[in-house]
């Protein structure tokens, strides 16, 4: 499917050093220069796209994606579309719209945000029900090696085998599982937590025919089956490199893709899981439930520029919660417009050290607090320096930098 246009990357004279991330499993991580790198993060369910929530997730990985193709990775990267599930459905009904119009409005939207973003889209722009058809082969796999039992047409996953690589106590698991959708006391289930593979139809809701019934996936099979289908790099452990997604992924979704994978492959899903800490509003997370969002696209109608969004969702850590606040805009506009000064400037402090600090900032884990920082400090002393200590041309080659690998056009 077609998502955005790509945005033009300026070439770095710099070489980058190796990036090293904070793994949700295995703590500090370094991602080797490599050929090819494949990174699949989740996708939107399109009923109440953008809020600053998915923004700062996507840019999280559109930093990482910048980093490795700048430091000659090729990154092949792919995203699904959740087009089809119950909050879409329910919001169809709830406001008697069409659920596939509705669904298309809001992918549209999304993609218009991540372009004002100056997000890189991603390779691969997967719409869950133009999947259909590898999901209910991944699906089949399951069945051939005996993960998979049926109640009154429903068929679920048999989840026990991985239960031991739980990292929460299990009492604790059902209950985020039942607060995200899932089941746990239906009758008849093997273990409250085996999770939904394919729903039989009911009433009116959109279906698909498949060896299984009429019917649609549930949630978790569908990631596994587009990774399975766009990324897999046939290596003997692992499927691919990098599975993203905000922390909220982590359980069930995360916990459940990789079971799924190990049981219809053997092998692992990702060799690096790495998570986006929650935006939140006013003390609390923002999110769908608590009707608490604030989106891009209605900053935007404000005449809020996207590059001060994006400076100020950088000022943040991706791995550290964060308030959105009246204050964090308007001294993110503020600062961005200090360094568009200084980098108007014919004459600057010289810029070889920021660069490399920018790239060593980056290459931490992605520190870009830390990146914004030196850059500040910069333009102010760019401003006040006498003209005499300062290098001509030296600003085009920062502006560069920060468009390469910020995503900063200033
Ligand atoms: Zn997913």
């Amino acid at each position: 499917m077609i998502s955005w246009p790509r945005v033009a990357m300026p070439e770095l004279s710099t070489k980058l050093m190796p990036l090293k991330l904070i793994d949700s499993k295995n703590g500090l991580v370094e991602i080797a220069p490599h050929r090819f790198f494949t990174m699949y993060v989740c996708g939107i369910t399109p009923y109440d796209a953008t809020h600053l929530g998915h923004a700062a997730t996507y840019l999280t990985y559109d930093l990482i994606n910048r980093y490795l193709t700048l430091a000659h990775s090729n990154v092949k990267y792919t995203q699904n579309i959740t087009d089809i599930d119950d909050p879409l459905l329910e919001r169809a009904n709830r406001d008697g719209a069409d659920w596939q119009v509705l669904a298309q409005s809001q992918v549209q939207l999304y993609a218009k945000d991540m372009s004002h973003l100056r997000i890189q889209p991603p390779n691969d722009f997967i719409k869950v029900t133009e999947s259909i058809e590898l999901i209910i082969d991944f699906i089949g796999k399951l069945k051939v090696n005996g993960f998979t039992y049926e109640i009154n047409g429903d068929l679920y996953f048999d989840v026990g085998t991985f239960l031991p690589n739980l990292e929460i106590s299990e009492k604790y698991a059902i209950d985020i599982f039942a607060e995200r959708g899932g089941d746990p006391k239906r009758v008849g289930k093997k273990h409250p937590l085996d999770p939904v593979l394919w729903l039989a139809n009911k009433n009116s809701e959109p279906g698909w025919q498949s060896p299984f019934g009429y019917g649609r996936p549930g949630w978790h099979v569908e990631c596994t089956g587009i990774a399975l289908q766009y990324l897999d790099m046939d290596h003997p452990e692992f499927v691919m490199d990098l599975q993203g997604g905000g922390e909220d992924l982590i359980f069930p979704h995360h916990f459940m893709s990789s079971a799924l994978v190990k049981a219809a492959t053997g092998r692992n899903f990702a060799r690096f899981y790495v998570h986006t800490a929650m935006v939140g509003l006013a003390g609390e997370k923002m999110s769908k439930s608590k009707g608490n969002l604030v989106f891009v696209s209605k900053l935007i109608e404000q005449n809020v520029d996207p590059m001060v969004i994006r400076w100020a969702l950088l000022s943040e850590h991706y791995q550290n919660y964060r308030e959105w606040s009246d204050s964090v805009l308007k001294k993110s506009i503020e600062e961005v417009a200090i360094v568009r000064q200084a980098l108007s400037k014919t004459e600057v402090q010289p810029v070889a050290q920021l660069i490399s600090g920018i790239n060593d900032c980056l290459a931490n884990n992605l520190d870009s607090p830390e990146a914004l920082s030196l850059i500040l400090t910069w333009a102010k002393h760019s401003l006040v320096s006498d003209e005499k200590e300062s290098s001509v041309n030296d600003a085009g080659e920062l502006a560069r930098t920060l468009d390469a690998l910020l995503g900063l056009a200033l």
